[in-house]
């Protein structure tokens, strides 16, 4: 199993390589397992790790973080850690533990358990391995349900037949990873998945632990794929039972992607995009404005994400018939878009497909976006100017001039107050 560290960037390796020596220091035996396994079987690029540990996961995080000098987060009430080294790369470690449902997609029961007996709790066989982190010359993979033979057929398998039923969360984890991976449903799993939908398992789930899971299907590389065999599975109506995913959304997906990828490319310091959230608010296209409010909120979108789909859905009809108009001011275009975040305007140009509108959002985006001015309340005050009407007024007026490009420093906006209060007079 060697060879498969092998691969891994530099900085994994280094994480693994003091995590085994953090794991012989305290006498705990720490595993790599799951999904970061089960790709770097496949040899694809995965920068989570996840870690169980034989013992107390916390306390070997906690040593963890002091050797890597890394930040920690502790969620005491689920007895697991995170570490988080950079942006792109953090380290989940939990406890060996086992799970028992009290009832059908009810929150499990969970209790310490052997590494067995944490792998038998997982969800697919893929994801239920492990590899312990000290190097022996016996070292093998732990693999109890032949979750290598499934990699090398390329087939999502179930551990029992009851596990839908148990967390219907993981019908939408089968869909995703059969789509991401390129992997067929083992015609009994694939069974079991139908049967659990026909019978309404996920009407029993949390709302919001169900908008978690589309949240990662949203943020796959290509989201239409799942989404389009959940609606077609009937496994959608947790959104709404009127939801359908037919060519249409197949088109304002591609047209999303596309300026999604136009954004990233040309506009590479701007904030990363919540590009799942475009594609979320796009599967609203054919609700009102009252049933999107309805469905946000039973899904329990956080207030922030629910404030920029509603944005986009008030002003979508307003917004396209101005700026699918050639002549706009900049002031204008300004004034329409600079309220609005990356998610609405990046929508907006995926929904409509004018020319004018295309360019008045690029322009925006390359010339208007963020432009303030220099000065301030005190330099009005400083040139007798008292606070009110008059204030806003000669604020928007030099916006404009700046947006126009006609005064370009603070001299020539103080310059342009002088002459506006001169005319005043
Ligand atoms: P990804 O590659 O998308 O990050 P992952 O396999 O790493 O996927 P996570 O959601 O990070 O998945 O979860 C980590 C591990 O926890 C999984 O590999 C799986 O073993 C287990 N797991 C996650 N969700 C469930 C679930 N609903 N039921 C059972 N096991 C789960």
């Amino acid at each position: 199993m060697r060879k498969y560290f092998k691969k891994l960037p530099l900085e994994l390796k280094e994480i693994i390589s003091q995590a085994a020596k953090v794991s012989q220091e305290i006498q705990m035996p720490a595993y790599l397992v799951g999904g970061c396994l089960r790709d770097l079987i496949l040899g694809v690029k995965n920068f989570d790790l996840d870690i169980t540990v034989e013992g107390d996961g916390i306390i070997f995080a906690q040593h963890l973080a002091r050797k890597l000098k890394s930040r920690l987060k502790i969620y005491v009430r689920f007895g697991t850690a995170t570490l988080i080294l950079n942006d792109r790369l953090k380290v989940d470690i939990a406890t060996t533990r086992q799970e028992k449902y009290p009832y059908s997609a009810a929150l499990p029961v969970v209790s310490s358990g052997s590494l067995k007996e944490d792998l038998k709790r997982r969800d697919f066989t893929i994801n239920a391995l492990a590899l312990s982190l000290v190097a022996d010359k016996q070292q093998k993979i732990i693999d109890p349900f032949g979750a290598r033979a499934d990699l090398a057929l390329g087939r999502i398998r179930i551990l029992h037949n009851l596990s839908f039923k148990d967390d219907p969360t993981r019908i939408l984890r089968a869909i995703r990873f059969s789509q991401r991976l390129d992997f067929k449903i083992e015609p009994k799993t694939l069974a079991l998945l139908k049967e659990a939908i026909s019978a309404g398992a996920l009407d029993k789930v949390n709302p919001h632990r169900m908008r978690d899971e589309l949240i990662l299907i949203l943020k796959e590389q290509n989201p239409f794929g799942p989404i389009k065999q959940l609606g077609d599975l009937g496994a959608l109506s947790f959104i709404s039972t009127k939801l359908k995913i037919g060519k249409s959304t197949q088109g304002l997906f591609k047209s999303i992607t596309k300026q999604i990828n136009w954004f990233v490319k040309n506009f590479p310091a701007r904030r990363q995009l919540d590009s799942w959230l475009v594609y979320f608010a796009a599967l609203l296209e054919t609700f009102t404005l009252p049933e999107i409010k309805v469905i946000i909120c039973r899904l329990g979108l956080p207030k922030g994400d629910q404030k920029r789909v509603i944005s986009y859905y008030q002003e979508r009809d307003k917004l396209i018939s101005s700026l699918s108009k050639k002549r706009r001011l900049p002031e204008q275009i300004f004034s329409l878009l600079e309220p609005l975040s990356y998610e609405t305007i990046i929508l907006l140009g995926a929904v409509s497909q004018n020319k004018n509108l295309k360019k008045h959002l690029a322009d925006f985006l390359e010339i208007y976006n963020g432009m303030r001015l220099c000065i301030c309340g005190d330099d009005l005050r400083g040139l007798g100017v008292l606070p009110g009407k008059e204030y806003q007024m000669i604020f928007a007026k030099v916006l404009a001039a700046k947006l126009n490009g006609q005064v370009r420093n603070r001299q020539a906006e103080l310059a342009l107050i002088r002459k506006l209060l001169q005319a005043n007079k």
